[in-house]
């Protein structure tokens, strides 16, 4: 599950999150985050809720048929939810009467009412009378209903036990006594959200659905869980999440295995990740200061909880007791110190109901006093904290130094109009690449990429980090003098009036959009309004942005924004002197020192036992494996609640689609209700590239947005584009197409804009592809060291992403073009690259040129839009002159690149303490035909036999697989997996396991169930046309898209078996990527000799 660590946007596992809670956010991310990571199952292609992924290859799920929704032909029909009640009129004032007899009846009382505009919804706060639990209750006509449970859950050491507590409560409870709920209702149910996070200080637990029955059925799983959890009474689950001490063999050798145990170790492996932590919380032992004063820091919070981590430090948490372990689930998992969140279309009185079950059987309690954090009180004087990460041994370990300046700003929680401020210097400084902080950090040469988030308000006190990775050692003092002299000269100098007016355009159109993504509505404002709620602060406050962000328009107007800003820098950053400098030094030995370290403490646990001991524990490690092997029984399962099969609507969720053309170019057309937002997508042909430019497509399209024109510079082209639209993006899209010989290899221009600006949008879109020029050889030697910094961060940090890639690229030519963009082979070229930009860069720029030569044509492109009628109709002649403006060249020979990487087992070795494991096969090659039944039971395989095999006993932190049904190719992929040979057993033992596979009707029904979830994934209206846009693209036509949907509705148990022959392939002719510790790597070519081709990829 995923943890909100406190600088999560440094942490780059926790951006999901991070995008969410702030009122708005930056149009370019800041830190080189995977696009995906996940959750419980880190899905490899779940689309993140930025504005818009750059450079995002295959951005749909290629796993799920890519389709979309409503249930029953009802149309979600808004961008904003609409209130149930709309005006204080009379009826209303009735409402609020009969609620006021509801609450009393269910023991409530009511504490607050409000409208809120920004959201459209009514939104009351209640409180227990008895136990003081606060519900705050939010109805609207959003269909995605959402509830969320949050308890205050401060920490007092680093063992991690916030975190693997949000783990083990949904491990069985009194009403579901399984081993897991959690994956039962994974498995089962038409979830729109599932999840939990532990923060530094609190631990929530999310669910959503559209369905009325459904969404009860999670929030009554959840709150069972909660409250009633078997993990404060069994053992087991302690250990299964937590930590244990294993021994196969008396005789052999003892290790540590736990869930989050394995998850830390992947965070602590990730330098990234580390420095955020040590900007936090410096361990005491090893940080060494530089202050004036000599004692140790723990660099940001010496003195306040956020100085140690909730998360949990792989070295603290076998120090963790049981004991200690239930003592923090009984203080704090109680009504008095929970909040909880409704949100969406279904009866608020029901909410009550529902709630006042569990809350009535509890009195009131302490915890609400106990939970309190207290605040962090300023420095007197700036820290330095240098600390050590794992790295390689290369020879330029020199330039591989990371230094980020964090400041805290301030003793207590700001008022909202500072907050907003303050986000919005935040965009000015950083928030796009034409920023004066990120572009004068990058362009000084010092570092090859940024790190830090910017602006943090989401715990009590906000924070400001930004620093620079990828430095020499020499110059590690000028980053962060460059960092003030920058601030200094902008509190000096204020900003730019078109940087002012683009950040003011940017941020108003993402708060009015509200475009989430792939994430609910409702839980991106509850998370908001948890933000201070959770600090007793008002909660209504934070979803009432309107007003004061007029108020800060109207000051910016009056008083000019130097006024604004300046006192802003000067008295929240300058001149504050809480500040820590940190300094991450690469270490080749610390990895092996870390390893060592842990086998010397186990060695000394296995000293101090017993014969008998070690016996006693060698059967406790077999019973507990048998436990976590043995599947629930049939009765156990049913208590879960499922929805049956005719709750599902039969037919698949319908996107209006019209194809007609204007001047000759085939348009796509989605007539779906945007409130005002005109979406659109411009889709170029790629096979008449050449194949040796196809690596520097990434890098091209990089160059399009950020180097500039002959009469404008990348800066002034970057406000021009956030003045006037809601952003631009362009990437590559490339994927198989089932039936044919030829990829799908497209280059996507996206842009959304109001109504009234589409002339705008589509004029910038022709200055992108038509007028920028590829002559700043400074510029483009900076996208190379980032795209550098960000694939080396992905291959710690993902890589199943990495070794998924490459074994596409070993088994079809669309997996070989995205691994030339996207994979180890991308990184090479990268490497490559950075020498040839100042030897050739004519070559180069002539290079990029060629590349726009080969795809702008209207001959070969395509047009998607998606907005409502009238607006469609209006943007039609601006197409039209879009279009004219295009090149009439007719392209004539198609490449047919057919390339392939060989096919032989690679083991990809990075500095690291966990590994990612692979294995891959296209199964149409060996004969199987595509079926709906496939996408149900590739899930099921990940949710039971994976789940129970490589998480529950292997001590993974994910194992799952991936069926492409365009390509034909089947993966299984491992995530933070503490083995490797072992876990290609699981994967070869699967076609064994569907054979000898038993199955009651609830199971099936079930398994059927949570795929069409999958299937009819919740979609805002642009997410449906772009979904429409790639079907189309990759020939899936509404007539098999019904067709898989009965086949997927009819699966039986027969199929399973069947498929067992299917899988097989993979075992017996699969390719193996592995991304691991060269420690593992050695050891699996020992075991079995030449297994592995070694490739030091770090
Ligand atoms: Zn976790």
């Amino acid at each position: 599950m995923e943890r909100a660590a406190l600088l999560r946007s440094i942490s780059s596992s926790t951006t999901v999150f991070y995008s969410t809670r702030r009122l708005f956010h930056r149009r370019v991310s800041l830190s080189s985050i995977p696009s995906r990571h996940g959750l419980q199952n880190p899905n490899l292609r779940k689309p993140k809720p930025t504005l818009f992924v750059r450079h995002h290859l295959r951005p749909v799920s290629t796993f799920s048929i890519p389709s979309p929704l409503p249930f029953n032909g009802r149309s979600f029909s808004s961008l904003s939810p609409h209130a149930v009640a709309t005006s204080q009129s009379d009826s209303a004032s009735d409402i609020a009467k009969q609620d006021d007899v509801v609450a009393e009846k269910y023991g409530f009382e009511k504490v607050s009412e409000q409208f809120i505009e920004e959201c459209k919804s009514r939104a009351v706060l209640y409180r227990h009378k008895k136990t003081g639990c606060e519900v705050m209750s939010v109805s609207n006509n959003d269909e995605n209903k959402v509830f969320g449970i949050c308890f205050r859950t401060p920490p007092s050491d680093s063992t991690g036990i916030p975190h693997i507590l949000e783990h083990s409560v949904l491990c069985g409870s009194r009403k579901y006594p399984l081993k897991e709920p959690f994956v039962e209702l994974l498995k089962g149910s038409l979830h729109t959200f599932l999840n939990a996070f532990t923060y530094p200080d609190r631990t929530c637990y999310p669910v959503a659905s559209t369905n009325t029955q459904d969404f009860y059925n999670l929030v009554d799983v959840y709150l069972d869980a909660v409250f009633f959890p078997r993990c404060v009474e069994d053992f087991w689950t302690f250990q299964q999440e937590g930590w244990h001490y294993e021994v196969d063999d008396p005789k052999g050798e003892i290790s540590y295995k736990g869930v989050v145990l394995n998850e830390m170790k992947g965070v602590y492996s990730q330098p990234d990740s580390l420095l955020g932590r040590t900007s936090q919380q410096a361990p005491e032992e090893r940080a060494k200061v530089y202050s004036s004063v000599n004692r140790y820091w723990k660099a940001l919070f010496p003195d306040n909880i956020y100085g140690v981590d909730s998360g949990g430090d792989p070295k603290e948490i076998p120090k963790l007791t049981f004991e200690e372990f239930k003592e923090f689930h009984r203080r704090f998992y109680h009504p008095s110190n929970a909040r909880i969140w409704f949100y969406g279309d279904d009866d608020p009185n029901e909410r009550l109901r529902l709630v006042s079950e569990y809350l009535n059987k509890f009195e009131a309690s302490s915890a609400r006093n106990e939970s309190k954090i207290k605040p962090q009180k300023l420095f007197q004087q700036p820290v330095k904290v240098k600390e050590k990460y794992p790295a390689s041994d290369g020879d330029d370990l020199k330039k591989k130094h990371m230094v980020c300046v964090n400041w805290l700003l301030s003793d207590n929680p700001l008022d909202l109009e500072t907050e907003l401020a303050l986000g919005f210097l935040d965009h000015l400084l950083l928030g796009t690449p034409a920023s004066p902080l990120r572009k004068t950090l990058l362009e000084s040469g010092l570092g090859e990429a940024i790190v830090g988030g910017g602006m943090e308000d989401e715990l009590l006190q906000p924070q400001f980090s930004i620093g620079l990775k990828g430095v020499s050692k020499d110059d590690i003092d000028k980053v962060e003098d460059l960092v003030m002299t920058t601030l200094k000269k902008l509190a000096e100098e204020g900003f730019d009036s078109n940087a002012i007016e683009a950040s003011m355009n940017t941020i108003e159109f993402s708060l009015r959009e509200n475009n989430t993504g792939s994430f609910p509505r409702g839980l991106s404002l509850m998370l908001r309004s948890m933000g201070k709620w959770i600090y007793d602060l008002d909660p209504f406050e934070p979803l009432r942005w309107e007003k004061p962000l007029m108020k800060l328009k109207a000051r910016i107007a009056e008083e000019g924004s130097k006024a604004v800003f300046s006192p802003l820098i000067e008295k929240y950053i300058l001149n504050n002197p809480h500040r820590v400098t940190v300094e991450m030094e690469p270490d080749p030995e610390k990895a092996a020192r870390d390893e060592a370290a842990e086998k010397e403490t186990l060695e000394k646990v296995k000293a101090s036992m017993t014969e008998e001991d070690l016996a006693e524990l060698a059967r406790a490690t077999q019973e507990l494996r048998l436990k976590q092997e043995t599947p629930d029984p049939p009765e156990a399962l049913r208590c879960v609640p499922s929805l049956s099969l005719d709750d599902i609507p039969k037919k698949p969720i319908h996107v209006p689609t019209e194809i007609g053309t204007v001047n000759g170019v085939t348009v796509l057309q989605h007539d779906l209700f945007t409130n005002d937002v005109v979406y659109t997508e411009v889709v170029f042909d790629m096979s008449f590239l050449k194949q040796e430019l196809l690596p520097l497509i990434p890098l091209f399209c990089q160059s399009l947005l950020e180097m500039g024109t002959k009469d404008m510079d990348f800066v002034q082209l970057n406000q021009l584009i956030g003045r006037k639209t809601g952003g631009i993006s362009v990437y590559p899209f490339t994927s198989s197409v089932r039936g044919h010989e030829d990829p799908c290899a497209r280059l996507i221009v996206r842009g959304k804009a109001m109504a009234e600006r589409v002339e705008d949008l589509y004029d910038l879109m022709n200055v992108v592809l038509q007028e920028v020029q590829f002559t700043d050889q400074q510029r483009f030697k900076q996208f190379v060291s980032q795209s550098k910094a960000r694939m080396e961060n992905r291959l710690r940090g993902s890589g199943h992403g990495i070794s998924a890639a490459r074994m596409h690229a070993k088994l079809h030519t669309a997996g070989w073009i995205g691994e030339q963009m996207g994979g180890v082979s991308y990184l090479e070229f990268l490497r490559a690259l950075e020498k040839k930009v100042d030897q050739d860069w004519d070559g180069i720029s002539t290079s990029l040129e060629e590349i726009r030569k080969s795809l702008l044509s209207r001959k070969h492109c395509l047009v998607n839009l998606t907005a409502d009628g009238k607006n469609m109709m209006n943007s039609e002649k601006h197409i039209s002159r879009f279009l004219d403006s295009l090149p009439d060249r007719e392209f004539s020979q198609r490449n047919i690149w057919n390339a392939r990487l060989s096919s032989e087992n690679e083991a990809m070795v990075v500095p690291t303490q966990v590994n990612y494991v692979g294995k891959a096969a296209n199964i149409y090659e060996g004969g199987y035909k595509l079926k709906g039944s496939a996408y149900v039971i590739s899930r099921y395989i990940g949710n039971t036999w994976l789940w129970d095999r490589v998480r529950v006993s292997g001590g993974a932190y994910g194992g799952f697989c991936e069926f492409d049904s365009h390509s034909g190719v089947f993966t299984f992929l491992s995530y933070r997996d503490p083995n490797l040979l072992k876990t290609l057993d699981v994967y070869d033992g699967t076609g064994d396991f569907l054979r000898g596979l038993e199955m009651d009707n609830d199971t099936l029904t079930k398994a059927i169930i949570g795929t069409i979830g999958d299937v009819d994934a919740y979609q805002l209206p642009d997410a449906k046309g772009y979904s429409s846009l790639l079907r189309y693209l990759l020939g899936v036509t509404e007539e098999e898209r019904e067709m898989r949907r009965q086949e997927i509705l009819s699966t039986s148990l027969e199929d399973f078996k069947e498929f067992a022959n299917a899988v097989d392939v993979v075992k017996d002719r699969g390719v193996v990527v592995v991304v691991a510790s060269p420690d593992d790597v050695d050891a699996s070519n020992k075991m079995r000799p030449n297994f592995f081709q070694v490739k030091k990829v770090l």
